[in-house]
């Protein structure tokens, strides 16, 4: 990679939000598509994983394989596994306690 590239990958990566810039770099390192597709996403929405999830262009090339879709059998909002889990609604126990609760 080269002096000039590196300069501006530097620069790009201070201005991203620090959840993002794992895939920012694995995106830049040309070793994944879908970290470069993730990445160029959240990027054209301002790293706003909402924003890339009700994205409104159904012409962009990345719209089908855009990142944070709601799968159409959704049972659960679209969020992922993980997503879940940090707002506490993934693991068992947790979903258990909703039921009795209420
Ligand atoms: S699919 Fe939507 S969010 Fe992704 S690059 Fe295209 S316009 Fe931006």
């Amino acid at each position: 990679m080269n002096i000039e590239r590196q300069k501006k990958i530097a620069e790009r990566r201070a201005q991203i939000p620090r959840a993002y810039r794992a895939t920012y770099n694995r995106a830049v390192k040309g070793k994944s598509l879908r970290a470069a597709v993730n990445a160029q996403c959240l990027m054209c929405c301002c790293w706003q994983r909402d924003e890339v999830r009700n994205c409104t262009d159904l012409a962009c090339p990345l719209y089908a394989v855009r990142p944070y879709q709601i799968p159409q059998n959704s049972q659960n909002g679209g969020f992922s596994g993980a997503e879940l889990k940090k707002q506490g609604k993934g693991d068992k126990l947790c979903q258990i306690k909703r039921k009795c609760s209420v």
